[in-house]
Parts: C-alpha cells; structure tokens; sequence
C-alpha cells in the first residue's frame, strides 16, 4: 500500500498513478485529549487500518497526482534519526571537501554515531524547499528514509525490520560550515519527505534500491542501497539501544556521493526503485 497525506490533513491511497481520497478513515481515529499520544497515531493504527483503508480507496474517485499539494507523509514523528556519511564513495568525497574548507576529517559513522534533526524540519513535496543562510553552501542529500511502525526500545538487529511501517524518498538538507549537523540541518523543510509512504510489504529488500537525483536535469547522486556501510537492521538496533523509537519516527539511512549545492529557482528530482518520484522547488525563505 502507498499512502500519502495532501493538501494540508488529507490521505489518500495511490494506485496506477492516481490518489484515492480516504481520509474519512483516519479521521474517524480522533480527536484526542490532551496529553496526546506520543509518536504518529496515523502510523500506530496502520495495521488496522489497512482493509478499511483499501475498501474507502475502492469506493472513491481517483484525483490526478500533479493535482495535489504533497505534505510530508507522516505528520508528527518524535525523533528524526540520521546517519551520517553512510556510503564509503561519500566518506571519500567528503574527506577532500573537508580537508579543504576545514582543515579538519570527516569522522567514521562509528565514532561520531547517530544525530537528530529537528521534526520542525518537516516538508513535503508539494512544500518545497526554502532555503536559509544563503551567504553558505546548502546541499541536497538524496537518501533513502523508513519510518518506524510500534514502539522499538533494544531491538535486536535480526527482528528489527519488523518494526518498519515502511519506506520513502528522505533528502536531507544540509547546510556546510563548521557548527554541529543538528544545528544545520534543521531550519525549517530541510527534512524533506515524499512522496508517499510505501508499506514494508511492498519492498522486498531495502537494500537493493537504486536511487537518484537530479538539479535542473543533470544526474548529481546516483546509488543503490546495497553500498550502505551501516545496514538498516543495525540502525535501528543502535538507535533503539539509546532510545526508544515511537511509531512515526524517521530513520534517514545517509547519502551517497554526489552531493552539491542548490540554489532558488532550482527544481530538484529524485526517485527510488520501488517508492517513486518527485519534483521539488527550491526558493528562498
Ligand atoms: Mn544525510
């Protein structure tokens, strides 16, 4: 099932290229009180949701994709979990673009570990990209995310792919300069998510995914999931080790080499075997 969330707290289905509207179904789940549930309630309830779901996407009319205003399509995550430089052709390119500009290397995964971005961060395609601190290079990372389905605290690595709701097109939005990675990578629609989420059901391997992206038409970042060096099943028996995942949150597995600078009024495509595709405008903020 590919599920996506529209034109601010609508969801739909998509099928054969077209969204089928079946929010009536997760608005039923509310209202809540306060305090609210922690984590995604929408992604908590997914497993029984589901053949209502595919029965309210049976009975409406299709909408055209490009018709739509794409939200992120997981609303509130607790934790937005990122692995940083997680491909060894990525490791290399970043170890000459910091001995350059830094004087300094770029840590190994294992010694630096994970970091959080900011859920503020949160955009959608339709959202676009609005960039800030515009005196400093800002990057496209093109990775491949997955967002956790229950609750993972320790998790062992051999049943952690039974937490996974399921998978998505993740760019995670960088600026470069010295401060830490939390503080840069969280201004506001720097965690860009889209364009739907694809159930694990439907993604036979996660690790076998090509994936790329394109500014203006030039391929910049072209990879497959298979050349990750931190498997998905350790990342999240390492996160979890630390602290507890809630349904809703977001793994961001690293990116592959090829990261460069955007600017405004630069469009930006990226794809993934098996999820799909997206454009995505880049403005100032
Ligand atoms: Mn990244």
């Amino acid at each position: 099932m590919k599920i996506c969330r529209f034109d601010n707290n609508r969801f739909g289905l998509v099928r054969s290229g077209s969204i089928f509207d079946v929010s009536h179904v997760i608005h039923e789940m509310g209202p809540y009180n306060y305090p609210f549930p922690v984590g995604d309630p929408m992604i908590a309830a997914l497993p029984d949701l589901r053949e209502a779901l595919e029965h309210a996407a049976d009975d409406a009319e299709a909408l055209p994709i490009d018709s739509v205003h794409l939200n992120p399509p997981v609303a509130c995550p607790t934790k937005i979990v990122c692995a940083p430089v997680n491909y060894s052709d990525h490791f290399d390119e970043g170890m000459a673009d910091y001995e350059i500009h830094f004087g300094r290397h770029v840590a190994k995964i294992r010694e630096v570990a994970l970091f959080l971005k900011a859920t503020s961060a949160l955009a959608g395609p339709g959202d676009g990209i609005a960039l800030r601190n515009l005196d400093k290079r800002n990057d496209h990372e093109l990775e491949l995310a997955l967002v956790i389905g229950r609750k993972a605290d320790r998790v062992s690595r051999d049943e952690a792919l039974d937490y996974v709701a399921g998978y998505l097109i993740g760019l995670d939005i960088t600026t470069r300069g010295p401060e830490d990675r939390s503080f840069r990578k969280s201004p506001d629609s720097y965690a860009l998510l889209g364009p739907w989420l694809v159930t694990a059901d439907e993604i036979a391997d996660p690790e076998q995914l090509s994936m790329k992206l394109s500014v203006n038409g030039d391929v910049r970042q072209s990879a497959n999931t298979r050349d990750l060096i931190v498997k998905i099943p350790e990342l999240i028996e390492w996160a979890s080790a630390w602290y507890t995942l809630n349904p809703g949150d977001i793994i961001l597995t690293g990116t592959p080499a090829g990261v460069g600078p955007i600017v405004p009024g630069d469009l930006i495509e990226a794809e993934a075997e098996g999820i799909g595709a997206m454009q995505i405008e880049v403005r100032a903020a």
